[in-house]
């Protein structure tokens, strides 16, 4: 099965982007909702948060999120402790989504790849990009947040110009190009490229 990954920072378009490929009837696996998933059901994953941040950890038998996300947010060792538990599983989950898929290609979509080793195991990843002023505009109106907290979230995540280095392929996303020309050609070169591979 041919992989490919799409990743972008907050509010680049990889949504946008990713419903247009389930369109053309592409399968796209959301890994940081499975994350958010797994951590909520797999009892394997709570043992796990239980022993790294606590009891506290679960609210009534429900994760609790923002003491997770407080600790975390305030201390880089937490972060990588919490990614080191939360991305092999998801990651697992993944493989195992994949392979139970009928496409010619299937597409993995998460806001980190690079950062958490996940990017082994694509064939190809591509890249949305946004310049960061129209993210920051988009993202204030979409989730009704101030602009000092759409600059805190993008804090967090690794410089976007050398996020897009690494990718195979980039998606210009900035309100002038046209995106769907730009996904269909993608996705003309992923059918040969998948049906090459499966030569
Ligand atoms: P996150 O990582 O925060 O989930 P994302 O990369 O998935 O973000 P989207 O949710 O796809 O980004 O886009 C952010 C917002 O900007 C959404 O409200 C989306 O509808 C809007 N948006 C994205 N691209 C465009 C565009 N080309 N034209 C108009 N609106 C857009």
């Amino acid at each position: 099965m041919y992989k490919v990954g799409i990743t972008g920072g907050i509010g680049s378009g990889k949504s946008i982007v990713t419903n247009i490929f389930r369109v053309l009837g592409i399968p796209v696996f959301d890994a940081d909702k499975a994350a958010r998933r797994l951590m909520e059901e797999d009892p394997a994953l709570r043992e796990g948060l239980i022993a790294l941040f606590g009891p506290e950890s679960f609210a009534e038998g429900k994760l609790n999120r923002k003491y997770i996300s407080n600790i975390v947010f305030k201390d880089p060792f937490e972060l990588e402790k919490l990614n080191a538990l939360v991305h092999p599983a998801a990651i697992a989950a993944g493989e195992r989504w994949a392979e139970a898929q009928d496409a010619p290609y299937t597409i993995k979509e998460a806001a980190l790849f690079f950062e958490s080793g996940s990017a082994a195991g694509l064939d190809l990843v591509i890249g949305v990009y946004s310049p960061r002023t129209i993210r920051i505009s988009r993202v204030m109106k979409r989730d009704g947040i101030s602009r000092e907290e759409v600059l805190d979230r993008m804090s967090r995540q690794i410089d976007e110009e050398m996020k897009m280095r690494l990718c195979d392929r980039v998606i210009l996303n900035n309100d002038t190009e046209l995106l769907i020309p730009q996904v269909l050609q993608l996705h003309h070169e992923l059918l040969a490229l998948s049906s090459d591979q499966s030569a």
